[in-house]
Parts: structure tokens; sequence; C-alpha cells
């Protein structure tokens, strides 16, 4: 399996001679201690309107920085940490975080930044997951207008009706939910339709050829205006993906030619020199 491979050919072949469950608990213990000793930290990316440069929210993206390992990117680790189920400690650390920290820049700059959290299929799966994000919006003070989620297609993995009915109960507390890496799953577009969501995130893949090639990226965006909801590209490295973007009708945009993931402190330097991110 992907995760545990990767771990083990990292040059260290710590976790060789363990049994399966053996290396769960080692893996288990090192996300643990990780998040107890604060090595995790949650950057920053600026989401934009592609026309003005406005900043109109951020995504935010879980870094480890291992004092051993160096920087061990989320690809990475979230699958062990699902495997593992430390996820949970981890999924309800991130987005407490994040809430807090949305609710003390929104006040700060007198703004109204809407903060994406990337939420785990085992996380949304949980039966306490609606009472998980309730006590981050009630300790962080968040508005939950503030705060979107983000999940996956790959959510069909959980029971429908389940799934259907939390994401009720999230827009009745007024948070709202994007599809994130939409068109790389395999769910169908019936079962899509049946889900009460607020954006599609057009997936990188589709971006990186939108230039030569924009048939899926204008289906999904078409697709997104039928349904009457938001959409917005992510993985936007050059100005001519823009334009193309802009000509589609999509003007919501994140990605290097706007700005990197940032830590805490270079986004807050961001949002005081004025909120708004010229062309990179
Ligand atoms: P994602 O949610 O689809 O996030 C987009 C990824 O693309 C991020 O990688 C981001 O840094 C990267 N990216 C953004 N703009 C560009 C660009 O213009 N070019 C390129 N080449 N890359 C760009 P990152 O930060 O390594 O995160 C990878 C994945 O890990 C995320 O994909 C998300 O699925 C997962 N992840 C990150 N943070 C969390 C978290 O707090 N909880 C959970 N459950 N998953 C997370
Ligand atoms: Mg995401
Ligand atoms: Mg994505
Ligand atoms: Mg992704």
């Amino acid at each position: 399996d992907l995760a545990m491979y990767n771990v083990k050919n990292r040059g260290k072949n710590d976790f060789e001679f363990y049994d399966l469950n053996m290396r769960n608990k080692l893996s288990k213990e090192m996300l643990i201690k990780a998040l107890e000793e604060e090595e995790l930290e949650l950057y920053y990316q600026p989401k934009v309107n592609g026309v003005t440069g406005d900043i109109t929210g951020m995504e935010s993206l879980l870094r480890w920085n291992h004092p051993e390992k160096g920087f061990i990117s989320p690809a990475e680790f979230i699958p062990l940490a699902e495997e593992t189920g430390s996820i949970i400690a981890i999924g309800e650390w991130v987005l407490k975080k994040a809430c807090e920290q949305t609710r003390r820049w929104n006040q700060m700059t007198n703004s109204s930044l809407v903060v994406a959290v990337n939420i785990s299929n085992i996380q949304f799966g949980k039966v306490d997951f609606i009472e998980m994000v309730k006590r981050a919006l009630k300790e962080s003070k968040l508005n939950p207008k503030y705060l979107e989620l983000e999940i996956t297609e790959s959510i069909a993995v959980n029971n429908e009706e389940e799934v259907i009915n939390k994401l009720i109960l999230l827009k009745e507390l007024g948070v709202s939910v994007a599809i994130d890496d939409f068109g790389t799953g395999y769910s169908s577009l019936s079962y899509l339709q049946k889900l009460p969501i607020d954006t599609l995130k057009i997936d990188k893949v589709f971006v990186d050829d939108i230039v030569k090639d924009d048939t899926i990226a204008k289906m999904i965006i078409d697709m997104a205006q039928n349904l009457g909801i938001s959409v917005i590209a992510e993985g936007v490295e050059r100005e001519d993906q823009l334009n193309q973007l802009l000509k589609l009708g999509c003007g919501s945009i994140q990605g290097y030619l706007f700005s990197r993931p940032l830590p805490a402190e270079k986004f807050k330097d961001l949002l005081i020199k004025g909120n708004q991110l010229k062309i990179n």
C-alpha cells in the first residue's frame, strides 16, 4: 500500500521489521507526537478574484515539519493518518486552528474572508462529525458563513443517505461545502446532483492543459452554472490559463500565479498590505 511504501522507502527502514499492526501503531504514535510537539502547522493559500486580484478567502493546507525527516507532504502523511485513525485528532486540530485564525484575521482587518478546510472521508464518516464542526465553531467564535469544507467526490464511499443528511445539517449551520479535485473521481453525475453543495473546484489536471484543450474545464464551468453553484479553479500557474478561465466564466482562482500557500505570518502581512494580489 502506497502510504506505507512511501514511509518505508524514504531511506531509514524504520518500519521494515514490523508487521502491519506494529507499523500502524508506530505511525500513529509519530503523528500524535507531531501534534503534541507542535510539529504540525497550517499554511494558507489565497483564493482570489481573477480579475481584480482581491483575496476572497484562503485554503488551509497542513504541513509537517519533522525534526529529523524535515518537511513531509500531506499527500504522504494524510493517508497514513487515515489508516491509523489519527486523522480524527489531527482533523479536529486543523479545523479549530483554521477557524480561530480566520476569526482573528477578519476581526483585525475588518474583512469577510472565508476559510476552506480539507476534510477526510474518514472524518466526515464519523457519527459525531457535525458535533465536531459545531464545537470548532463555538470554541473559535467564527461565524459559520466564513467556513467552507472541502470534500472530494470519493465521499461516495460513505453511505449515500448519511452523506446527504450531513450536508443538509452543514447547510443549516450556515457552513458551505465544496467538492475538491472535481472531475478526477468516479462519482456519477446523478449522485452529485443529489448533493447539496455550494462549489465545484476544478482540479489542476484540467487547468494544466486548458490552453490546448478546454473541453473538461468548460463542461465543469457550464455544469456549475446550470446547477446554480459556484466554481473555482485550482493549480493556476500561468497567465494564459487565467485568461482562458476568465473567458469561460470562471473568475475565482487559486494557484501559484497569485500565491503559493504561505505560513500564517506571511499571509497576515499580505492582508495588512491591502488584501490585493498581483500576478507573480
Ligand atoms: P488539495 O486540497 O487539492 O490542495 C491543493 C494542492 O495543490 C496543495 O498541495 C497546494 O499546495 C497545491 N497547489 C496549489 N496551487 C498550486 C499550483 O499552482 N501549482 C501546483 N503545482 N500546486 C499547487 P499540498 O498542500 O501538498 O496538499 C496536498 C493535499 O493534501 C491537498 O490537496 C489535500 O487533499 C490534502 N490536505 C492538505 N491539508 C489537509 C488537511 O488539513 N486535512 C486533510 N484531510 N487533507 C489535507
Ligand atoms: Mg483542497
Ligand atoms: Mg484539490
Ligand atoms: Mg488534491
